[in-house]
């Protein structure tokens, strides 16, 4: 039977609407400019709606007045930025999402204890920069190949991922170190991995087995969308990313009896909700 299935979760996870909240409501209130040190979330369509009511984004803060607003991302700063903003007497307006904020207090409190940190991440990602400043010395893993034979031998080592990795790897990596490292003293493992994200796995996993072709919408620039994508990839080959509206869809579903959906964290429902208006348009499903 044809049919278009829709993910439970869609549209955005509660950390980037309470963001974009905040944003929207900083940018209806604010007398003077308000600024953003690039993205606020990875997703170009939300950005250009941001910018079109005033949300100027720049790539340095250097020419940036004193005491001006500036947004701080909801996957976290790194130190250093907030070192220039707080010389620069800026207005902070933090919409760090509280569950990346809880692993940051997570990430310190290994360092304090002594322990070494390693964290699972994208390497270079601003949410993996930001832990980074608050474990000096700590290790980021993002490929299992990176871990070496016995680095933490009679050492303490504390365990952490990025609120978006996958489980899969998170512990794979996990099992890894222990493996290379039998000589380990203490490990302290925590699966840092967010719920919201968690969820978005998991149903991408049963999406993928039930339906033909396997859409997600959502943005390239965004670590959690690019995980569900490879994920979706692994089980079904003809999983595609849907970036916005102007995604040519008519190859894709050739041939096609089931089409699946689900969205990246920081996609807007109402973008998925036009690629589904998009499908109907072009061939005959109902929704389901
Ligand atoms: S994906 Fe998770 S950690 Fe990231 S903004 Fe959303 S709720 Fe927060």
């Amino acid at each position: 039977m044809r049919g278009i299935k829709l993910a439970k979760n869609i549209g955005f996870c509660s950390g980037v609407r309470r963001a974009i909240n905040i944003v929207e409501e900083t940018l209806s209130h604010s007398k003077s400019k308000v600024y953003s040190l690039g993205p606020v979330i990875h997703n170009p369509e939300v950005i250009k709606q941001l910018e079109k009511k005033n949300l100027c984004i720049v790539d340095s803060l250097d020419n940036l007045e004193r005491s001006s607003v500036l947004v701080l991302p909801s996957h976290g700063t790194p130190r250093k930025i907030l070192d220039i903003a707080k010389k620069k007497n800026l207005r902070l307006v933090d919409v760090t999402c509280p569950y990346v904020s809880l692993v940051q207090k997570i990430c310190n409190m290994l360092h304090n204890q002594g322990l070494e940190v390693i964290i699972v991440g994208d390497r270079g990602h601003p949410e993996i920069k930001a832990l980074l400043d608050l474990a000096p010395g700590a290790h980021t893993i993002d490929n299992i190949k990176d871990i070496k034979e016995n680095v933490f031998s009679h050492k303490k080592i504390g365990i952490i991922s990025q609120t978006t990795q996958t489980k899969d790897i998170f512990f794979e990596v996990v099992s890894k170190i222990l493996q290379k490292n039998p000589l380990v003293k203490e490990v302290h493992t925590y699966n840092t991995i967010c719920l919201d994200t968690v969820h978005r796995q998991d149903e991408v996993k049963k999406l993928a087995k039930s339906v033909d072709v396997l859409l997600i919408v959502g943005s390239r620039l965004s670590a959690n969308t690019k995980r569900l994508l490879s994920m979706g990839r692994k089980i079904n080959k003809r999983t595609y990313l849907v970036e916005n509206e102007g995604t040519p869809l008519d190859k894709v579903l050739k041939n096609t009896d089931k089409v699946g959906l689900i969205s990246g964290a920081s996609t807007p429902e109402w973008l998925v909700k036009e690629i589904v208006r998009k499908i109907r348009e072009a061939t005959t499903y109902g929704a389901k």
